[in-house]
């Protein structure tokens, strides 16, 4: 077992209520880790570290590019533990080796777009309507901003968060889950050896339901950058509220993955497997609904179905798993009431439908990959997130049809469409209420490329130029640079 401590204005501590949260392990049940229960007092002592930070000399004066430079410096020190930094985040969350470990190759590369952007921040001259006066406008950073993170991608979720927030010159608190939250601290040892200004990044362990209301209604705290469940970034949205402060939100989704009879039956078999079952449907992109066009509707899901057969469950740190477990009880017990409820509905079972137990598998929690046929899309199954290793199929007619069912969630974070007409790729796009489109592919992300949700699945955007905007405000300047002062009886 080992133990992690926090990091609170530069130095790492213990949780003042000096209780510890253990870390399982999900594919041996066992703990491995303990990091610390942080209470309310450590949250204050982590915002106040953060406000002070912020108006530091260190750090409020320290120049952009200098900014752009430790974020650059801190992507090197990632990219050098990516290995070590991939294993731990298994051990913590059960999910691949081979996803995590590419994760976290692909983590610098936000750290360094963020730091390349981070002087380049410019604002406008306005060719103002009024004699004698420069308008212009800068962007400044918001304050303190709290981040609060979910445990299927522990690190990669909060860069998005801390690479444009750090970039814009905020200074943060950050939560991570209480499932995974070592990771976090060891990026923490790495913020600080690339030079961060102490208390510029903090990081609180512990239970949400402890500390989160204390974070999100800190009067310190300007912004809360939330990613995780739809119901907690409900709760969240309405407590930071209270306080007029900034927010964005990424939730859940239950994504269609849309495919028609033009499509290569391959490329879209693949695409509809790696969409659900890749992260054990531990993602919120997860492709948990295939729409399937009715006149390859039979051969598709007997294709399908043999497919998924072939997928190899077993230890996510071997290279050669395909199925993880899913990563904590609380989940497991969730996914395996949602194979009930879709049974007692009426869908039909075409693969697994319970838990996966066999002596491979050890004591980790697993459930079999489950495949629903003729699902109706009224069915809870087809429009409640389920974060597991399920999927249904739902068939439609027309592409009209396709776009309502897709769209006839409260969710709208991304959809894949699989066709092989560029009118159709076209149309599909434009009338598909998600965030993300992919037409032939599915789950790409990038640095360079804006990610967020339409209706329930969030508010604002990560990722790509835009997102930095996120993390600043705009501040108009007047000059007066008139020879004489105007009549101050009348409006300017
Ligand atoms: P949760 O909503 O349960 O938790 C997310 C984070 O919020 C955790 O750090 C959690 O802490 C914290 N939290 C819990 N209660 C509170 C509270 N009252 N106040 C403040 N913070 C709180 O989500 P999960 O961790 O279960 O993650 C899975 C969810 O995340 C899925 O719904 C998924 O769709 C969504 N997600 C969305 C993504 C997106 O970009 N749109 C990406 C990835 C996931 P603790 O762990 O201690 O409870």
């Amino acid at each position: 077992m080992q133990d992690y401590d926090m990091l609170i204005g530069g130095n790492w501590a213990a949780s003042a209520g000096k209780q510890w949260v253990e870390s399982v392990n999900p594919f041996t049940a066992k703990a491995w880790a303990r990091v610390p229960r942080g209470t309310v007092a450590d949250v204050d002592r982590a915002v106040s570290a953060a406000k002070h930070a912020f108006v530091s000399k260190e750090w409020s004066g320290m120049t952009a590019s200098a900014r752009g430079l430790l974020l650059f410096r801190l992507a090197d020190l990632i990219a050098k533990h990516a290995e070590e930094i991939a294993k731990v985040e298994t051990t913590d969350n059960g999910k691949l080796i081979n996803e995590m470990a590419g994760q976290l190759r692909y983590i610098p590369q936000w750290f360094r777009y963020f730091g390349g952007l981070a002087d380049k921040l410019e604002g406008r001259v306005i060719p103002i309507d009024k004699p004698g006066v420069l308008n212009f406008t800068r962007y400044e950073p918001l304050g303190v901003v709290v981040a609060i993170t979910p445990w299927n991608s522990p690190l990669m979720l909060a860069t998005w968060k801390l690479a444009p927030l750090l970039a814009a010159g905020n200074t943060v608190v950050w939560k991570p889950s209480e499932h995974s939250s070592v990771s976090a601290l060891i990026l923490g040892k790495l913020f600080k050896e690339a030079g961060f200004p102490d208390g510029v990044v903090n990081i609180v362990t512990g239970f949400g339901n402890e500390i989160g209301e204390r974070l999100v209604t800190h009067p310190d705290v300007a912004k809360v950058a939330f990613t995780g469940g739809d119901q907690t970034g409900q709760h969240v949205y309405e407590q930071a509220a209270r306080g007029i402060k900034h927010v964005t939100l990424e939730l859940g989704g239950k994504s269609a993955n849309i495919v028609f009879d033009d499509a290569s039956m391959d490329d879209a078999i693949k695409g509809v497997i790696s969409g659900i079952f890749a992260a054990s449907g531990q993602t919120c992109i997860a492709g948990s609904r295939a729409l399937i066009h009715r006149p390859i509707y039979n051969e598709f899901v007997g294709k399908l179905v043999e497919f998924a057969k072939t997928a190899k469950m077993g230890d996510p740190l071997s290279t050669e798993t395909q199925v993880g477990p899913v990563t904590t009880p609380q989940q497991y017990k969730k996914v395996l009431e949602y194979i009930q409820i879709a049974k007692d509905e009426g869908a039909k079972c075409v693969l697994g439908g319970g838990p996966a137990k066999r002596p491979e598998l050890g004591d980790g929690w697993f459930v079999e990959p489950t495949i629903f046929s003729e699902v109706d899309p009224k069915m809870r199954i087809a429009q409640e997130e389920v974060f597991g290793p399920v999927l249904s199929i739902i068939p439609f007619d027309t592409e009209e049809q396709a776009i309502e069912i897709a769209n006839g969630t409260i969710f709208g974070l991304a959809a894949g469409v699989w066709t092989k007409s560029m009118r159709r790729a076209l149309v599909m796009s434009e009338k598909l209420q998600a965030g993300t489109v992919w037409v032939n592919t599915y789950m790409a992300v990038s640095y360079l490329s804006p990610f967020g949700g339409y209706k329930r699945s969030g508010i604002g955007r990560e990722s790509g130029i835009e997102s930095i905007r996120e993390y600043l405000q705009t501040k108009s300047i007047w000059i007066d640079v008139s020879e004489s002062t105007p009549n101050p009886f009348v409006m300017r």
